[in-house]
């Protein structure tokens, strides 16, 4: 399914309370679905022994369709094209790729490599180092 129908089929489902008036409410909505997914990868660690489940990975599935939900709704609220949106965040990492700015932090960015790694890394890896077994693969986030 490409971008823009799910954006189109998506608002169909979009009953809250401002919709097509604001895109404060989809804003306020995303924030607690990605706490959600948050939540589940914190639910690994402390039930699980940092391993992911399949039923966890299904989980997660979910809430990162509620996510693409609420960024369907914050796009169309701000008369976004969500194929555009895409569109636009791929160009910006391929720009990033090549001029080397893939790492480090900020949307405008213009040195080559941060030798600092980020916070969240930071502690990830402190968690992790103190696990023998049952190791999660984390990604590192840029
Ligand atoms: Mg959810």
């Amino acid at each position: 399914m490409d971008f823009d129908t799910y954006q189109k089929l998506s608002r169909k489902t979009a009953f809250y309370p401002t919709v097509g008036k604001s895109f404060v409410y989809p804003t306020l909505g995303l924030a607690g679905e990605v706490g959600e997914v948050v939540e589940k990868v914190k639910k690994a660690f402390r039930d699980d022994g940092g391993r992911m489940t399949k039923l966890r990975k299904e989980e997660i599935k979910k809430e990162l369709g509620d996510v693409l939900w609420y960024l369907a709704q914050i796009s169309t609220e701000l008369k976004f094209s969500f194929s555009d949106v895409a569109k636009l965040n791929i160009n910006k990492l391929k720009s990033r790729r090549e001029r080397g700015t893939l790492h480090g932090s900020g949307d405008n960015r213009s040195i080559k490599r941060q030798k600092k790694k980020p916070w969240v890394f930071l502690q990830l890896k402190s968690i992790l180092l103190k696990r023998e077994h049952h190791m999660l693969k984390v990604p590192v986030f840029h």
